[in-house]
This record gives structure tokens, C-alpha cells and sequence, in this order.
């Protein structure tokens, strides 16, 4: 999101040069650049002990596919909380290991996407309102269920498989 006019006092924006990054839109009542800002988001890979992954229906994302886990960060919250607070509120299983795959920009969505392989204990998955149904399924499975390649979702599915690919040869 590019800022016109200032969010605090509504002041139109001038470009002006603040040091290594050349002109920025800035508030001359406020005497603060507004860089363009966008959304940050987890985006999660819920695998437990037997190889299967947790896949998500959502109806408002996509009717065809299934997504992972994912959630925008909350201020004052650092990405690995975010992480667990979603895959709890999500689909109800609290996490026992978290490791960061990547960052990923999403441009439909004008998103950064931090990406994160959750280790967690199968169980049996508890709703939120937000999803229509949970399925765990196997992580080779996963591929081909979740938004084609190219898509984050995808990229983290064959994160976790060539991980564990690597950790057979
Ligand atoms: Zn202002």
C-alpha cells in the first residue's frame, strides 16, 4: 500500500529524499516519512510423528484447494508466536517444535509471508470458526492437494519432502 495522504492528520503527502532510499511520501505537519507498508503473515506446515500433514478447507480462500495454516502476525507478537497462537486457534493442536523454511512474498496480496515447518503430536483437529474442515493426510499426498506450484503453500509441502528426502540418502 502506497500512502497519499498522511494517516494521523490527513496531510497530503510531498516526495521528499530521506537518505538511501531517494524520494518517499512524507508528512510535513507530522515531520515523518510513510514508507509503502504492507501485511505480515505466518504461514504454517502442520506435520505429525506419522508423516501426515494438516490441510485446511476454507471456503472463503479457495474451494478447490486446501490450505495450511496461516494467519496475520498481531503487533508486538514475534513471527514464532504468531505461528503457534494460529496453529492453536486454527485447528487445535499445540505445537512442539517450530522451524523457519522462509520468507515468501505474496504479491496478489501485497503480503510477506513467513513460512514455518509446526512439529506437533497427532490428534484429533478442533475447528475454528474460520475453517470448514481439517484433514490430515500424507505430506506426498499434500502436494497435490494444496495451491499449485509456484504458491507458497506448495513450496513449503516440498520444503518438508526434500528435507526428508535428503535425510534418507
Ligand atoms: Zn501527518
Amino acid at each position: 500500500m502506497k500512502f497519499t495522504y498522511c494517516p494521523d492528520c490527513g496531510t497530503a503527502l510531498t516526495p521528499k529524499e530521506i537518505g538511501d532510499e531517494g524520494l518517499v511520501p512524507y508528512c510535513t505537519r507530522c515531520k515523518k516519512p510513510l514508507f509503502d507498508m504492507f501485511s505480515t503473515c505466518i504461514i504454517a506446515l502442520v506435520v505429525n510423528e506419522y508423516g501426515e500433514a494438516a490441510l485446511l478447507r476454507q471456503g472463503y480462500i479457495s474451494d478447490t484447494y486446501y490450505n495450511l495454516v496461516s494467519g496475520y502476525m498481531k503487533p508486538g507478537e514475534n513471527a514464532e508466536t504468531t505461528a503457534m497462537r494460529e496453529v492453536e486457534e486454527e485447528i487445535g493442536v499445540p505445537v512442539e517444535r517450530l522451524r523457519m523454511t522462509g520468507t515468501y512474498w505474496f504479491g496478489k496480496k501485497d503480503m510477506l509471508m513467513i513460512g514455518f515447518i509446526a512439529e506437533a503430536k497427532k490428534r484429533e483437529l478442533v475447528l475454528s470458526g474460520e475453517v470448514d474442515e481439517a484433514v490430515w493426510v500424507p505430506v506426498s499426498q499434500a502436494l497435490k492437494m494444496v495451491h499449485p506450484a509456484g504458491s507458497v503453500s506448495h513450496t513449503l509441502v516440498e520444503y518438508y519432502l526434500n528435507e526428508q528426502k535428503n535425510r534418507k540418502d
